[in-house]
């Protein structure tokens, strides 16, 4: 089976989890803080909080940032439910805006008609590994004076101008769930520029408390263990070696399928470099099989092709019940013709040269 997602463990994790539990100091502790710190020198920002995972970590900026009911949060439709039910946690609400047709992000040429005088923050997603265009969401931010949440989840190590993302926003939010570039099993990680809201994140994660045992905010158990963190630690130091497979097994399977009619291979914004947590084709209608045929028969040949996502965000059932009934033409469209092929950092060159064959005889 050639599976849609791999995690790359090695001895050294294996040998720093060990540590940790020979150590007896298995939640937050030393560990945390050291992942914290390299992680905040790899995005190249002054501060980051460690989290449980990349939900909590969204949740917590919003709530740092004091996006609460009666706001609005700008996003996209087309991501996985965490970057909208974020939102929701805090009681705001989120209001969609279309993607581009080729990068599957938001496009920034529709979000000035989506603002409001509610309108709080721009939660950004930089889907499948390929930063936003963020230059002109910048300028929109700027104007506006709206605050820039990054959902980096599928995007460590991503660069957008030189700049990793990230470092882009106000704050920017990942995940090191086990599917994800680099993985700690579960966790997330909270960057920022600001130590203002660092602080408040720090309290919002550790149940509101400033001092031990007075609570100043409302807060949540959303720490991360020291067990995760030496995971972490281990990972991190890898991601680019991680990163820079995955961006070679992509232009492998690039080569391999370009010419085939009605498929339209992932296409990358030169002033982007792309770390593919998915490789994402579009299959349109001039191909042979339709998009759910060739997944079927991807499938029965062990190979692990998956869509993200059949839902666009507005569509779910969550969000309909809450009186959502505006179309967003591209993120539906994307819906029904995305397929994503396995690119993970494990694959051999037979596995990908397997994919290329199957995908060119369908
Ligand atoms: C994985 C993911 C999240 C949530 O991260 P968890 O660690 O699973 O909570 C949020 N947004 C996007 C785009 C993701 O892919």
């Amino acid at each position: 089976m050639i599976t849609i997602s791999k995690p790359v463990i090695g001895e050294d994790e294996k040998k720093a989890v060990k540590e940790v539990l020979d150590s007896g100091f298995l939640a937050q502790g030393d560990l945390v803080e050291e992942f914290e710190k390299r992680f905040a020198q790899y995005v190249g920002v002054k501060y980051a909080v460690a989290t449980n995972n990349g939900t909590s970590a969204l949740h917590t900026a919003l709530a740092a940032l004091g996006i609460g009911r009666h706001d609005e949060v700008i996003t996209t439709p087309f991501s996985f439910i965490a970057t909208g039910s974020s939102v929701l946690m805090v009681g705001a609400k989120p209001v969609f805006c279309d993607i581009e047709q080729q990068t599957y992000n938001l496009d920034p040429r529709k979000i000035k008609g989506r603002i409001t005088e509610r309108t709080k923050a721009i939660l950004v997603v930089h889907l499948y590994g390929q930063p936003c265009d963020m230059t002109p969401i910048l300028e929109i931010a700027a104007h506006y004076h709206l605050p820039i949440i990054e959902d980096c989840a599928q995007a460590p190590g991503a660069e957008y101008n030189g700049r990793k993302v990230g470092s882009l926003g106000k704050v920017g939010c990942f995940s090191f769930y086990a599917t994800k570039n680099m993985t700690a099993g579960e966790g997330g990680m909270l960057v920022t520029n600001d130590g203002e809201t660092a602080e408040k994140a720090r309290m919002i994660i550790n149940h509101g408390q400033n001092k031990k045992y007075l609570h100043a905010v409302l807060g949540y158990n959303y720490r991360l263990t020291n067990i995760a963190a030496a995971i972490g630690v281990c990972q991190l130091q890898k991601l680019d070696e991680f990163n820079e497979k995955r961006r070679e097994n992509a232009s492998f399977l690039t080569d391999g399928i370009k010419t085939i009619k009605g498929l339209l291979p992932p296409r990358t914004n030169p002033v982007a470099k792309h770390v593919f947590h998915q490789y994402t084709i579009r299959v349109t209608n001039d191909f042979t099989l339709p998009r759910d045929t060739l997944k079927k028969k991807l499938n029965a040949l062990d190979i692990g092709a998956a869509v993200y996502y059949p839902v666009p965000m507005h569509k779910q059932e969550l969000f309909k019940r809450l009186g959502y009934t505006e179309d967003f033409p591209e993120a539906e469209k994307a819906s029904e013709q995305v397929l994503s092929l396995p690119v993970h950092a494990s694959l051999l060159e037979e596995d990908l040269e397997r994919i290329v064959e199957v995908v060119c005889d369908a």
